[in-house]
């Protein structure tokens, strides 16, 4: 299993993963051309992408969503809404290649999706936890708190990419109107670096070694901020960073670490 993000953040979200001979992108959130120079960069390339997991409607996780499904073969798998309130998509030879998904698992190939419904300000919104032989990778972004059905999902999870969205503080005192900053830190906008902490330490306590910090604000955050806040949660429990849990960051302007897990491949 290999996992890579290629970028995370409020101008584009993508992510790799590949098992067992399937290729899929989770969230198109960049231009065609931005998607396949990010593939490039990671040694892969667009024609050869299987599937497309879409988590909602949000331009930073659709923007390149039609080109990327008819510039390759790839099945779609999305939120009702997303395909027929948004894209309102009618083609018949389209649809063909989309398959409607809610909080019920589906496969891909040998792969299990799982998807679970997020509160976010979206039409819907799905976090997924992917499973192949035994390895499984979260990924939970744009979503306002984490609901235990997720955190129950996510327990046992290799890795996990989970949002830690905004520093309350910085978000509370920049430019941003009131109504907005009212709506990131509302139950249906974003993880704050606090509640991405305590979401991290829920997990690491179930096993959980890996965690990447995703969609991490350009204006109401910083990298170290974000860093700090899980880190230092996870010190107060006791846990020693890069041995019994490694923290990582996904960035917006390129791709951010390769995971490798399982098959002739350990970790
Ligand atoms: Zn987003
Ligand atoms: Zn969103």
């Amino acid at each position: 299993m290999r996992v890579v993000n290629l970028a995370s953040g409020s101008k584009g979200n993508v992510t790799f993963f590949e098992a067992g001979g399937v290729k899929i992108l989770i969230d198109t959130g960049l231009s065609l051309k931005e998607i396949k120079t990010r593939l490039e960069l990671v040694g892969e390339k667009l024609e050869n992408i299987n599937a497309i997991l879409i988590t909602h409607e949000h331009s930073d996780h659709i923007k390149g969503f039609l080109q990327v499904l008819k510039c390759t073969k790839a099945r779609a798998y999305a939120p009702k809404t997303t395909i027929y309130d948004y894209f309102k998509i009618s083609d018949e030879q389209l649809l063909d290649r989309i398959s409607i998904i809610s909080e019920y698992p589906f496969h891909i190939g040998d792969i299990l999706v799982s998807p679970v419904y997020v509160p976010h300000d979206s039409m819907e919104c799905l976090s997924f936890v992917i499973e192949y032989k035994n390895r499984k990778v979260g990924i939970a972004t744009d979503l306002g708190f984490v609901p235990t059905l997720l955190l129950n999902k996510l327990e046992g999870c290799d890795l996990v990419y989970i949002e830690s969205n905004h520093d309350r503080n910085m978000l509370m005192s920049n430019m941003y109107p009131r109504f907005v900053k009212q709506r990131i830190i509302g139950d249906r906008g974003h993880l704050s670096n606090e509640q991405a902490a305590s979401a991290i330490v829920f997990l690491a306590k179930k096993g959980t070694k890996h965690f990447v910090l995703s969609h991490i604000s350009e204006h109401s955050n910083t990298i170290s901020l974000a860093y700090l806040a899980s880190a230092k949660a996870l010190e107060k429990e006791g846990f020693v960073l890069e041995k019994d849990v490694f923290l990582r960051y996904s960035r917006q302007d390129k791709p951010g670490n390769n995971y490798i897990f399982g098959e002739d491949n350990d970790d």
